[in-house]
């Protein structure tokens, strides 16, 4: 740490990372990071780690942010691996810096926040995402980058839509940055961007847990943590959705691609027997949601962050789905099987 101001704003940062990472509708499971640069020095949450513990853990990484930055100018895979770019030295816990390292690195300013706030999200698998965003965002500087894989696709992606003055960013089928020079300001500038881009859930019915329990039978499928799951399942239109295919990358890594509705009359080993396979979620319409028994707290959180988006979505809107080439992309990537792991210990 360069020096104690410096120290003082991680400080700030990391009480922040964790008022963000407790809040759902911003951040779920260990998606969602913050940085810091010092120097030359960027401070990013660690792959795999979870916001909501920064005060409790230490899930900071020290990264030397000018040999990362010239690997992403050149393009070299290397800036893919963001851990070859950790300082070893201040590293004791051999952390691996987030797959969005390279992100953070290319905002000039030095605090990045990005969330996957589901306001942000239900918008941003619109494809009039970038109309209603003008109409919402005017007179700030923002600017939209189209879906790419995390990492460094994504990070080619920014630097293509990068232009001076900008200091929030809309990423298609995925999320929102913000940016600012300070810890306060960035938090500031994340609410204000959060509030111009709220909506208004749809309303769903209670889900029938009674009913839920007889779909599950001994299974071993159980209930949702969250209540607020089964909405997905409950409201027609937010099913529909879930249904048609993946929205944002997160989803694909924790819960696989795209939904499982359930038939009418089929009850959990129905709709194994027809999949040949046992999906982390099962939609049963008009009852809610069921989770297979060993569905990790991610895909718990990523359950519930489903029905928060699709609630907010326009119904009559069209949407972008990720692609088959996308999904699997995200499915066969290394850098997130490690973070899985990391999610099925932790
Ligand atoms: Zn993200």
């Amino acid at each position: 740490m360069a020096t104690q101001a410096d120290a003082q704003e991680l400080a700030d940062l990391r009480a922040l990372s964790a008022r963000i990472g407790s809040n759902p509708h911003l951040t779920q499971a260990a998606g969602g990071n913050t940085s810091l640069k010092a120097g030359h020095t960027l401070w990013i949450k660690a792959s795999g780690t979870w916001l909501k513990d920064a005060l409790s853990e230490d899930i900071m990484v020290p990264v030397a942010m000018v040999p990362l930055i010239e690997a992403v100018e050149r393009r070299d895979p290397a800036a893919d691996k963001p851990q070859a770019f950790a300082i070893d030295a201040l590293n004791p816990r051999g952390l691996r810096p987030s797959i969005e390292t390279t992100v953070h690195a290319l905002m000039p300013q030095r605090v990045v926040l990005h969330v996957h706030c589901v306001d942000t999200i239900s918008l941003a698998v619109q494809a009039d995402c970038e109309i209603e965003v003008a109409r919402r965002l005017e007179g700030i500087g923002w600017a939209y980058v189209p879906y790419r894989r995390p990492g460094l696709p994504l990070a080619q992606g920014i630097a293509e839509r990068l232009r001076p003055g900008v200091d929030v960013l809309i990423l298609g089928n995925h999320g929102l940055v913000v940016a600012a020079e300070t810890v306060a300001d960035a938090e500031r500038l994340l609410h204000r961007v959060r509030s111009l881009l709220a909506r208004t859930a749809r309303t769903a019915a209670e889900p029938d847990a009674a009913a839920l329990t007889a779909l599950a039978d001994d299974s071993g499928y159980r209930l949702p943590t969250d209540i607020e799951a089964h909405a997905v399942a409950l409201d027609a239109d937010s099913r529909r959705m879930a249904e048609a295919g993946s929205l944002y990358p997160d989803h694909v890594i924790f819960l696989g691609q795209g939904s499982v509705v359930a038939r009418p009359g089929e009850h959990v080993a129905d709709v194994i027997a027809r999949l040949g396979v046992k999906p982390v979620a099962i939609l049963f319409p008009g009852s809610g949601v069921l989770m297979r028994g060993d569905a990790s707290t991610g895909a718990a959180a990523m359950q519930r962050c489903l029905a928060d988006v699709t609630a907010r979505i326009d119904i009559t809107a069209r949407l972008n789905y990720l692609t088959a080439a996308e999904n699997d992309e995200l499915i066969n990537w290394d850098a997130e099987q490690y973070r899985q792991k990391l999610n099925a210990a932790g």
